[in-house]
């Protein structure tokens, strides 16, 4: 890659010359190549042994079921929300490294926003107990679009205002459409982000640097994941924020017209 500006000779005759710097990439390239590689084959060999510990959970379970074991039901389940908490985190990494080589593969189709909403209140419902989470301005609106992928951008959105706001605080998830732009939004009352973090927390691996934050546990790849899903569904995704007061997370899509 060069960057630089090419200057006509001030003298009739002379050939013209160059200013600038180039830069050589390829070793760049191939070096991104092999880490998400080596990320996309260490996620890959974790996957295995984690389904088999998932069906031994499972029998214990229905044993323990059988037998009348309270005690080791419920032990069982514990360890099952950690399995699940990993394969969460595994799929993160696979994702990371799949983006990587550039490939999003998506499965459009049209569906009404208002559902994905009511399925993310169900999940919301059975799994967080720790804040107040509305649902408000629910609209009617046909988008078309990969609703898994959707799905996982407006969880990850509940799941990151679930961490980093206190107890008992309240989050508020929106869909307005304005023109032909639907507005899904999901709003906190807590930490923040300084204005200078802001343009960044989409970026890979980025985390915000504070003492507050570092008592959140994360790898700083869930936006970034997002940033590419809304992105390569033609949509915008940002982040309004005010330190201390809270955040809101946002993303557009386009409204489907056709009939
Ligand atoms: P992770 O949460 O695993 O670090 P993310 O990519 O989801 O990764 O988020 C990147 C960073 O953005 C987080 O580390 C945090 O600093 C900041 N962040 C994300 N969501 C919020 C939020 N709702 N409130 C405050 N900071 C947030």
């Amino acid at each position: 890659r060069a960057t630089g500006k090419v200057y006509a000779s001030a003298e009739q005759g002379k050939a013209p010359f160059f200013s600038g710097t180039i830069l050589d990439i390829t070793e760049r390239k191939q070096d991104e190549q092999r880490k998400n590689d080596f990320i996309g084959m260490v996620s890959h060999e974790l996957r295995s042994p984690l389904t088999s510990i998932s069906g031994y959970i499972q029998m214990l379970k229905i044993k323990a079921a059988k037998s009348n074991e309270p005690t080791i039901t419920d032990i069982a389940e514990k360890a099952k929300r950690q399995v699940d908490r990993m394969s969460g985190l595994i799929s993160g990494f696979l994702d990371v490294a799949r983006l990587g080589e550039g490939k999003i593969k998506l499965n459009c189709e049209r569906f009404n926003i208002a559902r994905l909403l009511t399925d993310a209140e169900e999940e919301v419902l059975a799994t967080v107990s720790t804040h107040v989470v509305n649902f408000a301005n629910v609209e009617d609106v046909i988008v078309n679009a990969d609703i898994e992928k959707i799905g996982q951008v407006l969880t990850n959105f509940i799941n990151n205002a679930v961490k980093y706001s206190p107890f008992n605080s309240t989050i508020v998830v929106s869909c307005t459409t304005s023109g032909q732009v639907a507005k899904i939004s999901v709003t906190d009352e807590g930490m923040g982000i300084p204005v200078e973090d802001q343009a960044h927390v989409f970026e890979r691996f980025y985390r915000v640097e504070s003492e507050q934050m570092k008592v959140v546990k994360g790898f700083g790849i869930g936006l970034y994941i997002c940033k590419e899903i809304i992105e390569s569904h033609g949509g915008k995704i940002g982040v309004n924020s005010k330190l201390d007061y809270g955040s809101t997370f946002w993303f557009e899509l386009p409204v489907d017209q056709t009939e």
